[in-house]
């Protein structure tokens, strides 16, 4: 079974300087024997995405964005914005959508996702999907409902597109509790699976071709926990931060899923 193990760097690192140090680190580190069980990607910043795109080119690592217009799929007055089309013309062929932190500093809502997942689909980008609840609402125990409206996004665009089995290639779903996310603290592997088996079936309810949808843990994923969410059926692999910015620890991530994963 095919596990993913995608580094989300956010607006790391400062230089061109230090991606290319962290792009060399992770090709020269990289066992040959990982690609087949464990499909790493990284998403840079806008400002580096061209340039490790055409590095990554024909390597096994995949490059992807970390967000994309909702305003237009190609072009347009949209100052600040980058576009789906633009996205892939780099070499890209993948994006995040949705993250928490897109979430809570742009406003990201519904509709907004709805257009994002819309233009990224249009242009042939896949997308990495982030759904995840607070602190309060975990501990409210509001976590599947939570997770159940921020699905809906999928559910829209799904309804709209004309040949929905292009979605089980072109999706992942990252499962991330916005309180795990930098902070060192990790729901349990038991709490995550049955959130995960819970997302599955919701995807699967909205048709039957989005059943296979790979569902990421995200949330201080690190070399000593990886071997642990890796083990659970339902993980098909981490979408990672903090440690996705050193080569070791991310590899040894993608070492322990490929190790677990492999086998199944
Ligand atoms: C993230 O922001 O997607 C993330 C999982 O971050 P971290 O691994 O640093 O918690």
């Amino acid at each position: 079974m095919q596990s993913w193990v995608i580094g989300n760097w956010k607006q790391n690192p400062a230089t061109q300087h230090a991606v290319n140090t962290l792009i060399d680190e992770l090709q020269e580190a990289m066992s040959a024997s990982l690609a087949p069980s464990c499909q790493l990607m990284v998403a840079p910043s806008f400002i580096h995405l061209a340039a490790v795109a055409a590095q990554l080119n024909e390597t096994d690592i995949l490059c992807g964005a970390q967000d994309v217009s909702a305003h237009s799929a190609s072009t347009g007055a949209y100052t600040g914005d980058v576009s789906a089309a633009q996205v892939q013309d780099t070499g890209a062929h993948w994006t995040i959508l949705g993250h928490s932190e897109r979430r809570q500093y742009h406003h990201e809502d519904h509709d907004t996702l709805v257009q994002k997942m819309n233009h990224a689909l249009h242009q042939g980008l896949g997308v990495i999907f982030c759904i995840g609840e607070s602190q309060q609402q975990y501990d409210a125990k509001e976590t599947l409902d939570v997770l159940d409206t921020q699905l809906k996004v999928i559910a829209e665009v799904t309804q709209n597109l004309d040949d929905t089995t292009v979605l089980s290639e072109k999706l992942i779903v990252a499962y991330e509790p916005v309180w795990a996310i930098g902070t060192g603290k990790v729901p349990t592997v038991v709490e995550v699976s049955d959130t995960h088996a819970h997302i599955k079936q919701t995807l699967a309810s909205y048709h039957h071709a989005l059943g296979s949808t790979a569902v990421l843990y995200g949330g201080s994923v690190n070399a000593d926990n990886a071997p642990d969410f890796a083990a659970s059926d339902v993980v098909d692999g981490a979408l990672v931060g903090g440690a996705s910015l050193k080569a070791a620890s991310f590899l040894a991530i993608a070492e322990a899923f490929a190790a677990t994963k492999g086998n199944k």
